[in-house]
């Protein structure tokens, strides 16, 4: 029997790693060590009821479990085979206590590819990780494929990239593969920096070995050698365990020289961010690596053609990383049966805000905004009503309750005047300002704005002295229509996507939310 306690960062800020210790010196007080083992697990979603623990193999789900709770769990559970009903979780619908994670919504409508083995496997042993099929798709790549083939299969997969802008994986992994070089570099986009999205940091902190595995094999098909996983300094877990796991994948003979004697070379290193957001923008993350300002650049040439030290150089971020094993050992096929037409396989998203259910979630592409905040998400806190979902971040859109049924893929979105994006879900509920709202990510993306070209520097300074205006009752009639003409200007003139988005939770409200806006100006005149 063994017992998962999330020690991700959610859980362990709400007190789990001591309950782990606890957990051990009860069981071995009850002298239950042969048959029962303790697990500190990466997070296992149910982010906002942690610190939360698992009782296998019956799946019970305990939440919000302290220290004094403990004693009283092994009690009940492994000796009487009987619930802790009090630490159970309340269905939102029947008010009665649910025990089996396959009982609870949250669970059951969820699709875990990237997130299958967060919050199962201990993060910190690569047997964990290989018990679990773990680095068989490289295997099957270095045994059986030719790199071509192995790009074949991601391409036909129809895998697109989960950092945002949805690009195919496998088309832009050619781009890096066709262009001649005598070193290739690929890089992890791990700097995760948009407010209210963790799905990198948790696929990193609970299972690592999965994103090294699929660098690997995106290695073999490019042509690379080398490879760097840049990570916000901000996440200290992530990069523990990445620098734990790297380890491991050494001493297995997974990194390295001649991997599993094939003759294929590649060694891939940790680099901490320096705690800039723009440095998620891949000419500027190649910068900061390369021990420069962290500053976009022109592009052309694409990292493709000059990237890391002027070198073909192919980047994706975590989850598309996490995405690539799952995709060699089951197949292209298997792969393309989840999702819609044009957005295949699945999307993790961190709903936070005014929801009842915050965490980490994981459904196939199509999913409507509807199932994903009311039935995965458990509705609004406090049974307030829905006003509005900001998704994708500070570039992204605010949508309104009559998009709610849109489903949740790449053209969808775009169409709405939304993004994917990285996978931010910020709900909000009907006391929501959102002049205030988008006044609030405005001064994030002007804060983070780089300053090297004027539209962005100069124009989201502007933007936000007007909202400012607005929201202290000081809005003038033609405030709107500024508001308006300025961001479609940044937008259009802006070098990086920073600027060129910035506008875009602006452009979103007024579109859908312009009453609010007016009700400002002329209620306070
Ligand atoms: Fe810098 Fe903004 Fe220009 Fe991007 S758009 S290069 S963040 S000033």
């Amino acid at each position: 029997q063994r017992i998962l306690v999330c020690a991700g960062t959610g859980c362990a800020s709400s007190g789990a790693l001591p309950i782990i210790d606890i957990l051990n010196d009860e069981i071995k007080r009850r002298g239950l060590e042969e048959t029962v083992s303790v697990v500190g697990t990466g997070c296992q979603g149910f982010c906002e009821k942690g610190p939360t623990l698992v009782i296998e193999p019956q799946q019970i789900l305990y939440t919000r479990v302290t220290g004094e709770d403990v004693a009283e769990i092994i009690e009940q559970e492994l000796i009487k085979g009987e619930r802790v009903e009090r630490l159970l979780l309340v269905d939102q619908t029947t008010q009665k206590p649910v025990s089996s994670m396959e009982d609870i919504t949250f669970f059951s409508k969820q699709h875990r590819i990237v997130l299958h083995n967060c919050g199962v496997i201990d993060p910190k042993k690569i047997e964990d990780y290989t018990a679990r099929d773990g680095y068989k798709g490289i295997e099957k790549a270095l045994k059986g494929m030719s790199p071509e083939e192995v790009m074949e299969e991601v391409k036909q997969s129809g895998l697109r990239g989960r950092g945002g802008a949805g690009f195919p994986t496998g088309v832009k992994w050619g781009f890096c593969r066709s262009t001649p070089s005598d070193k290739k570099y690929i890089i992890c986009n791990a700097d995760e920096g948009d407010p209210g999205a963790f799905m990198d940091r948790s696929v990193l902190e609970g299972d690592p070995h999965s994103v090294i595995e699929g660098m690997l094999i995106g290695a073999y098909a490019i042509g690379a050698d080398e490879g760097y996983v840049y990570c916000r300094a901000e996440y200290p877990l992530a990069i523990k365990h990445l620098g734990i796991a790297i380890k491991q994948a050494e001493e297995a003979g997974y990194l390295g020289d001649n991997i599993l004697g094939s003759g294929f070379n590649f060694h891939l290193k940790v680099f901490e961010g320096a705690g800039a957001f723009v440095c998620g923008e891949e000419t500027a993350l190649m910068a900061s690596i390369e021990g420069k300002r962290g500053m976009p650049r022109v592009r052309p040439p694409f990292p493709a053609v000059s990237g890391l030290w002027g070198k073909p150089t192919n980047i994706n971020n975590v989850e598309t990383w996490s995405n690539i094993p799952h995709i060699l050992r089951n197949g292209a096929e298997w792969y393309s049966q989840f999702g819609t037409e044009k957005s295949k396989g699945t999307k993790i998203f961190a709903l936070t805000g005014k929801v009842n259910n915050t965490g980490l979630v994981e459904v196939p592409m199509g999913t409507t905004l509807r199932e994903i905040i009311f039935e995965i998400g458990g509705g609004i806190q406090g049974g307030k009503k829905f006003k509005a979902v900001q998704i994708g971040g500070p570039s992204g859109g605010c949508l309104p309750e009559d998009m709610l049924d849109l489903a949740v893929d790449y053209d969808t979105l775009t169409q709405a005047g939304a993004m994917v994006g990285s996978g931010g879900l910020v709900i909000m509920d009907e006391t929501t300002c959102m002049v205030d709202i988008a006044r609030y990510f405005l001064n994030f993306s002007k804060k983070e704005s780089c300053g090297k070209c004027t539209p962005c520097r100069e124009g989201t300074t502007r933007m936000y002295e007007i909202l400012d205006r607005i929201t202290k009752g000081e809005g003038k009639e033609e405030d709107i229509d500024t508001l308006e003409n300025l961001a479609l200007t940044i937008k259009e003139t802006s070098l990086c996507g920073l600027g060129q988005f910035a506008p875009s939770p602006i452009l979103a409200t007024i579109k859908y939310f312009r009453h609010e806006y007016e009700a400002h100006i002329r209620d306070h005149k």
